[in-house]
């Protein structure tokens, strides 16, 4: 095993494959600290959405390498990961983060490959990776058990103890990103992971296993079974995990919390939005116009934060909307591995058609398309699931285009009249994910950030997002949070441990007629 190339494509990352050398190369899910084929030898192919070929053929996991893997964790959680001192741990989640950063580039190439996205926006995104593993574990060495204030001779300290086997089911759209959002913080803590990456970008994640077992950490505290739905549905449904966490759609959300609340673990779900862009006429035209650009196309769209509503004051809402419409036809659509590339083709053509189903339905509920809002045809474009940056005037909040997630490089603008019309259009969705503001009047900026509903809210910016900066949705965006210290303790329980420091005996039930006495 080890020493060719991942899928059938020429990276640079030398990973293991596994099958039997006469067939496609073919990634391996690592169980236990080793890649390993699937129990039942199945395997499944990764499309390029580019090119409509397969790039990867990966191990198909299911519920018997489900079970594999929670046993290989649970293992690993008894014996070793949580009582290694927390510096310990630190070193090495550093040493896979220095790993990963070395790596950086080639998995950027594994995820365009995979999903679609430019590689000049992949290399940015996969090079933040590192920040993740260095973060918590910066955490962890810092962390401190609390002592509280005890009545009469008692010493009484609260120690976090790890939950023990984490099951985290992750989507394909930042496939790396996500996954170590999840993954870096449970380690941290001392638990172990056993992590079902999307069947549409599994290669990345199973690299993060790859670096995480390169790094030394003890076999079984981390896992990564690639599959489909039915490998994520296993994971939930199987008794020896102890919370799990999601990020996906709201009804993959719905599912998983059902299935979380007959098992009474907890769970963290990080699933859909629908972005509100509030941008006041004190900010230039051009410079809101790209800041709306960026918001709402990057990733082709596809990503939870996308800023798809836009609402702009009357004052400047013509001239922004004619700049905006000239912005997004000027946006480069091809290749996305070429670096001149400024957006890919949608991930696949599912979601290309359901995305172009969103746009005809606006088309028909009386909405105008001012730019895009349809296939790309010729040559880069019939190979792959491509259509252009497509703006959208004329809408009402009842459509259906204003109410569903599109996930697709599509954006809505209408105009609003004053602060407080500009925040009930903001607020009128059942997400609350993101939002942004665009003023330069600090007072303004600040008050409309606080009126909206949203876990993150930008000023002047969009899509930033910290290890330390706590991420989470309101409403149907989600429940429980990402990042931050916070996230660190939320992977542990609290455990209260009260030390009677009095060395008297005490017999509660002495008949000896005597006051009763407990201190
Ligand atoms: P899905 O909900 O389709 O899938 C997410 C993951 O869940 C995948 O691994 C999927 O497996 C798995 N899955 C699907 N059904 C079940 C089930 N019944 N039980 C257990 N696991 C299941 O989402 P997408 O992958 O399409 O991702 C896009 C969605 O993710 C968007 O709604 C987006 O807004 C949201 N998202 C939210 C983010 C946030 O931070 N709030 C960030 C990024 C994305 P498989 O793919 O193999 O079917």
């Amino acid at each position: 095993m080890g020493g060719r190339g991942l899928g059938g494509a020429a990276l640079a990352v030398p990973g293991p494959s596994v099958g039997d050398g006469t067939g496609p190369s073919v990634s391996p899910l690592w169980i236990d600290g080793e890649p390993r084929p699937a129990a039942d030898g199945r395997t499944f192919e990764v499309e390029n959405p580019a090119t409509g070929e397969t790039d990867f053929t990966v191990a198909r996991g299911g519920a018997r390498d489900v079970d594999l893997a929670i046993r290989a964790a649970r293992r690993a959680a008894r014996n070793g990961w949580p009582t290694m001192h927390s510096r310990d741990r630190g070193r090495v989640l550093r040493e896979a983060a220095a790993l990963l950063a070395q790596r950086a580039d080639a998995i950027a190439e594994i995820e365009t490959r995979s999903v679609g996205r430019p590689l000049r926006e992949m290399r940015q995104q996969v090079r933040r990776v590192p920040e993740w593993l260095e973060f918590f574990a910066s955490v962890a060495e810092a962390h401190e058990d609390r002592v509280v204030p005890a009545v009469g001779p008692i010493m009484n300290y609260v120690r976090r103890v790890p939950l023990g086997v984490i099951g985290q089911i992750t989507p394909w759209n930042h496939p790396l990103l996500i996954t170590i959002k999840k993954v870096a913080p449970a380690l941290a803590s001392g638990n172990t992971v056993v992590v079902k990456p999307s069947e549409l970008a599994p290669v990345a994640p199973l690299e993060l296993a790859r670096a995480l077992v390169d790094a030394g950490i003890p076999d079984g505290a981390v896992n990564v079974v690639a599959g489909f739905a039915d490998a994520g549905q296993a994971l939930t449904a199987h008794g020896g995990i102890d919370r799990i966490d999601l990020t996906g759609g709201t009804e993959t959300g719905r599912r998983v919390a059902e299935a979380a609340g007959r098992r009474l673990i907890p769970v963290q779900a990080e699933l859909g939005g629908k972005t509100p862009v509030v941008v006041f006429d004190d900010v230039p035209v051009d410079v809101a116009v790209a800041g709306a650009a960026f918001a709402g196309f990057v990733a082709s769209g596809q990503s939870c934060i996308a800023g798809t509503r836009i609402v702009v004051h009357r004052r400047s809402y013509e001239p922004f909307v004619a700049a905006l419409v000239e912005r997004a036809a000027r946006i480069r659509v091809g290749d996305p591995l070429d670096l001149a590339t400024q957006m890919g083709p949608l991930v696949s053509d599912g979601q290309l058609r359901r995305v172009l189903g969103l746009v005809d339905s606006a088309r028909e509920q009386g909405a105008s398309v001012l730019a895009g809002g349809h296939r790309l045809t010729g040559e880069p474009y019939d190979r792959g699931h491509y259509m252009g940056a497509t703006v959208i005037t004329g809408v009402t909040n009842a459509m259906r285009i204003m109410r569903e997630e599109v996930f697709g490089p599509v954006v809505t603008v209408e105009p609003f009249d004053d602060e407080s019309h500009a925040i009930d259009l903001a607020n009128d969705s059942h997400y609350g994910l993101g939002a942004a503001v665009w003023s330069y009047d600090l007072r303004r900026a600040h008050a409309v950030a606080h009126a909206l509903r949203a876990g993150t809210v930008w000023v002047n910016d969009h899509h930033r997002i910290d290890p330390a900066s706590p991420w989470g949705g309101f409403q149907d965006s989600g429940v429980g949070f990402e990042n931050g210290v916070a996230a660190f303790d939320d992977y542990t329980a609290a455990q209260s441990v009260l030390v009677r420091l009095d060395r008297e005996p005490f017999d509660w039930f002495a008949d000896d007629g005597t006051e009763l006495r407990y201190s």
